[in-house]
């Protein structure tokens, strides 16, 4: 028994079976690299669902970490903390003029977002969310009742009330949604899990044109999209539309449990003292890891680099396309890549997996790649390699 088997009983016998997972045992990263604890190296283009968007174990986020866990962990949000103030500044000083509610996962994130609409729609009797199908929103009874997939939902009924689903990029069917008591239009500008479906610009622009005719708020779930997956600091700034309200979580703390509710203008003091709090929210370390991010992104100039190695990648990954006739459509925005697939996915992620590369399968036949925004084009020669190696078994059997 290696010492990965011994882990993988272990869990069976302690760790609630929530997950459907490869028997791998990580011990240490870096970069775009990983080992399990029997030694084996992999190269990682999916590094945590997108949390180590900077690439594991960055300096500067390790040495922040190191630095603030002697002076000061955690405070709680009755008293003030410097880190805490400084990353809600940058990040509205990258994103809108607005204010910051830290908690600490996705699900947590959009829960304000949605309690901050619902709070605003209260004075004038309004309360329901529109969401998009194929979207996805989080684990909590919120979101999942906002996600527009039956499965999350299966048993959890019955599920609270005031959420509606409509198509996505299809403004007319959520002009045909809504109704007096619609308070917010919700969704992610690109849904990753859904499959890659990157909205249209003029969709986004006409679901900001609604907002503001119908006094509605816009929510951006950018949990996956933001610190600077899509080559910009944030999604929608490649769309020319603000969001009223945008949650941020995954990488944001380059590893370290972290969220963030940003709202914009008047919404930024709809929630008030006593209307919500986060016990673990915003405290000076996941801030400080979290400012260490942001240094990370705007000193080693990650955006450039992620747009010239995303250009570099789909090339790649066109060249693939012209030689295997199952592969479909190749969707990107930047690093975050989808290629569809005439076949189930399956079986050529795990073929990856057995060939030393991470990445991803959603709904069944979309492979989803993100490697983190300083990926090297050594590394991407190296994981297309073993694509194409794996695709061309697949071709054969
Ligand atoms: C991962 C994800 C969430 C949920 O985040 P958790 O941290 O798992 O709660 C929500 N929305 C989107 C778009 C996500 O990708």
């Amino acid at each position: 028994m290696n010492k990965t088997d011994k882990v993988v009983e272990l869990y069976d016998k302690y760790v609630m079976n929530t997950y459907k997972r490869v028997p791998l045992c990580f011990e240490k990263a870096e970069g775009s690299k990983v080992w399990d604890i029997d030694g084996n190296e992999y190269l990682d283009f999916f590094p945590g669902w997108a949390v180590s968007g900077i690439g594991h174990c960055h300096k500067k986020v390790v040495d922040a970490i190191a630095r603030q866990a002697k002076k000061l962990m955690h405070v709680s949000n009755n008293y003030y903390s410097e880190a805490q103030a400084l990353l809600a500044k940058k990040i509205v000083e990258h994103s809108f003029p607005g204010k910051v509610f830290f908690s600490n996962s996705g699900a947590e994130a959009n829960e304000a977002a949605i309690k901050l609409a619902r709070k605003y729609g209260n004075q004038t009797g309004r309360f329901e969310v529109i969401t998009m199908l194929k979207s996805f929103h989080g684990r909590t009874l919120a979101t999942i009742t906002a996600t527009g997939q039956e499965k999350v939902k299966v048993g959890f009924e019955p599920l609270p009330e005031g959420f509606k689903h409509v198509p996505y990029n299809d403004l007319e069917a959520v002009e045909r949604a809504i109704g007096f008591n619609t308070i917010a239009i919700m969704l992610e500008p690109i849904q990753c899990e859904g499959g890659i479906n990157i909205a249209d610009k003029e969709y986004i622009k006409g679901l900001r044109r609604l907002c503001d005719e119908k006094d509605l708020v816009l929510i951006f779930d950018e949990v996956q999209t933001g610190m600077g997956r899509t080559g910009q600091m944030f999604a929608f700034k490649n769309f020319g539309v603000i969001p009223d309200v945008m949650t941020l979580a995954k990488s944001l703390g380059g590893g370290i449990p972290i969220a963030a509710c940003v709202a914009r203008g008047k919404f930024a003091d709809v929630l008030t003292p006593g209307t919500h709090a986060s016990t673990f929210g915003g405290s000076p370390l996941v801030c400080a890891a979290g400012l260490a991010v942001f240094e990370a992104i705007e000193k080693e100039k990650l955006l450039q680099n992620a747009n010239a190695m995303a250009a570099y990648l789909r090339k790649k990954l066109e060249a693939l396309k012209e030689k295997y006739d199952f592969i479909g459509q190749i969707r990107n925005m930047a690093l975050v890549v989808g290629v569809e697939l005439m076949v189930k996915g399956d079986e050529i992620y795990k073929e990856c997996l057995e060939s030393g590369l991470l990445i991803n399968c959603t709904q069944d036949r979309i492979l989803r790649i993100m490697p983190p925004l300083n990926v090297t084009k050594k590394e991407i020669d190296k994981a297309v390699a073993i694509l194409n190696n794996v695709l061309s078994k697949i071709k054969k059997g």
